[in-house]
């Protein structure tokens, strides 16, 4: 079975490593580099924020996805020698007024979840502002360093003999009999059994070529990467309505904003004033740090942060994989087994049915 993947975000090369795992031939093609876009200006966290907000089908992909990242990380480590830094991190939320929500959904979900306070929280986390109230912990909250992701992804893909074609923009699919038959693109004409839309934020306007939905739309996500030194910091944040997160080799990111502004990727100043008062308020050591770098990502925004995986109900042969917004990172390993399921006729690692495409 031949299979087009669009876009070579995380989701689309994890898709390529189910896929070829499950005996498909695989052609990814993306528009730009490998693992520019969203996947490389994302921050990493293995859980959704303050995760009992979301719907349960984040939930069941993320959970899936939590078990099977330790042994992925070392997998792709193994076979192109980059690490993508699985460090288990533990997340410290603070401002979480709905503690009685957040405890049913751990018990319903068997997560560990506790409240911090005083001395207690002081110790997990020292480098905390001394004014910090009461938080909820969970211990265990990963998370990975995603531009190691991508590219740890992308070598074990070359190894595995799928096929790479970076610079070759997608312009429309090619239909024959009433199915999808591969795609047009900027370098000509690829044909396939079956194609895979993971094109991220810009997966809708493919769609849309066609006159079809769901839609998916472009939100813009600022973050700050402090150049820190090892040890400041160990603990993930939430508070102040953003996040912190301490990198291995000291550095830390700030994130991040959530902008509708269409396909702008540009940074704003107003936003790094926003990152810098809510991580110096969060953790005052952060302030003696020189700021670094300053970047923007386009997440996939779908109406629930519930992601569309599944074939198109209008488009025999098009497969969809994509609108994973805030969580594509955390959802990205359950997220790719369960469309390649679907595409090779397995039985799926999850009922599908929250996720299926809407026409
Ligand atoms: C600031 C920020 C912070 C985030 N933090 C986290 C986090 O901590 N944890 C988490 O789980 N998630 C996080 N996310 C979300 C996560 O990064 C995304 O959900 C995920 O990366 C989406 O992956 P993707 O492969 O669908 O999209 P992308 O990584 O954007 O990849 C899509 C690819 O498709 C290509 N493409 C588009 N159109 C075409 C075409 N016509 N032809 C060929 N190729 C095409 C693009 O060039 C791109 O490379 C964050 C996102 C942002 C922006």
């Amino acid at each position: 079975m031949k299979i087009v993947i669009i876009g070579g975000g995380l989701i689309g090369l994890l898709t390529a490593y189910e896929l070829a795992r499950g005996g498909a031939t695989v052609q990814l093609l993306e528009r730009g580099r490998i693992g520019r876009e969203s996947s490389w200006a994302g921050g990493g966290i293995l859980s959704p924020l303050y995760p009992w907000r979301y719907p349960d089908g984040v939930t069941a992909l993320a959970r899936w996805s939590q078990a099977v990242y330790p042994p992925l990380a070392a997998e792709l480590c193994a076979a192109g020698g980059v690490d993508p830094e699985w460090t288990g991190s533990g997340m410290l939320m603070l401002d979480a007024s709905d503690l009685a929500a957040a405890e049913a959904w751990a018990r319903r979900f068997d997560y560990r979840l506790e409240v911090l306070a005083g001395e207690a929280l002081r110790r997990c986390e020292p480098a905390l502002a001394a004014t910090a109230a009461p938080a909820l912990w969970m211990a265990g909250v990963a998370q990975v360093r995603n531009p190691r992701l991508v590219q740890a992804a992308h070598r074990s893909l070359l190894r595995q003999g799928v096929a790479v074609e970076e610079e070759c923009a997608v312009g429309d699919l090619l239909l024959r009999a009433g199915r999808v038959a591969g795609v047009r693109t900027s370098r000509g004409e690829f044909a396939a059994d079956a194609v895979v839309l993971a094109a991220g934020a810009w997966s809708g306007e493919l769609l849309a070529v066609q006159g079809i939905r769901p839609a998916i739309r472009p939100v813009r996500g600022q973050m700050l990467l402090f150049q820190g030194a090892p040890g400041t910091l160990s603990r993930i944040i939430l508070g102040a309505r953003h996040y912190i997160i301490p990198r291995r080799d000291g550095r830390v990111l700030v994130g991040s904003t959530m902008e509708e502004v269409g396909f702008d990727a540009s940074t704003t100043a107003a936003a790094r004033e926003e990152l810098r008062e809510a991580a110096f308020r969060l953790v005052p050591a952060l302030a003696d740090f020189a700021l670094e770098r300053h970047w923007a990502g386009l997440r996939p925004g779908s109406p629930s942060g519930v992601p569309y995986i599944g074939e198109h109900p209008q488009l025999a042969g098009l497969f969809i994989n994509s609108g994973h917004f805030r969580n594509g990172v955390v959802m990205a390993p359950a997220s790719a087994r369960l469309l390649a399921d679907l595409v090779l006729g397995r039985e799926p690692i999850l009922d599908p049915a929250p996720y299926a495409p809407q026409a």
